[in-house]
């Protein structure tokens, strides 16, 4: 089997191909998105203006349908993430989404006090040249999102 064989991103849930929209991947299918750690981890930090500092808290669910990672192609794992249940890939390649579950996961990440490690550590001196960068593409990933969910 050639592993060149599919050379597009298919989504976990629908199979359809996923198309790259800023940051992430989503499916124009089900209009999940498929949205890397590190992203999903910025995502939720600026819910909290920098005040958060720890890792998203993880934690295990029970299996639901079987979904692959659409990179390494892998099971993905059941977790839980801000009381939504998400699909993560244990390689680290991503976590999926679906259709509004990341608008979900921002939506109860902001309603609860930011985890951190007890100081509040300012992030703006490090990330001030990519400050407004990472705000205008966050709010803008946001409101494709609101107005893809709009368009239902
Ligand atoms: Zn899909
Ligand atoms: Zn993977």
């Amino acid at each position: 089997m050639s592993a060149y064989r599919d050379q597009f991103t298919r989504c976990p849930s629908c199979a359809g191909e996923l198309v790259a929209a800023r940051s992430t991947l989503v499916c124009p299918g089900c209009q999940g998105a498929w949205v890397g750690d590190q992203v999903l981890t910025e995502m939720i930090w600026e819910m909290h203006d920098g005040a958060e500092t720890l890792p998203p808290a993880w934690s295990q669910r029970a299996p639901g349908p079987a979904r692959a990672c659409p990179v390494c192609k892998t099971a993905l794992d059941p977790v839980w993430l801000e009381g939504v249940p998400l699909d993560r890939c244990r390689a680290g390649h991503g976590v999926w989404l679906d259709a509004d579950e990341l608008a979900q996961t921002l939506h109860n990440a902001s309603r609860r006090p930011p985890r951190s490690v007890g100081v509040k550590v300012d992030l703006r001196p490090i990330q001030a040249e990519r400050e407004s960068d990472r705000r205008d593409r966050l709010h803008g990933w946001l409101l494709e999102t609101v107005n893809a969910l709009d368009r239902r």
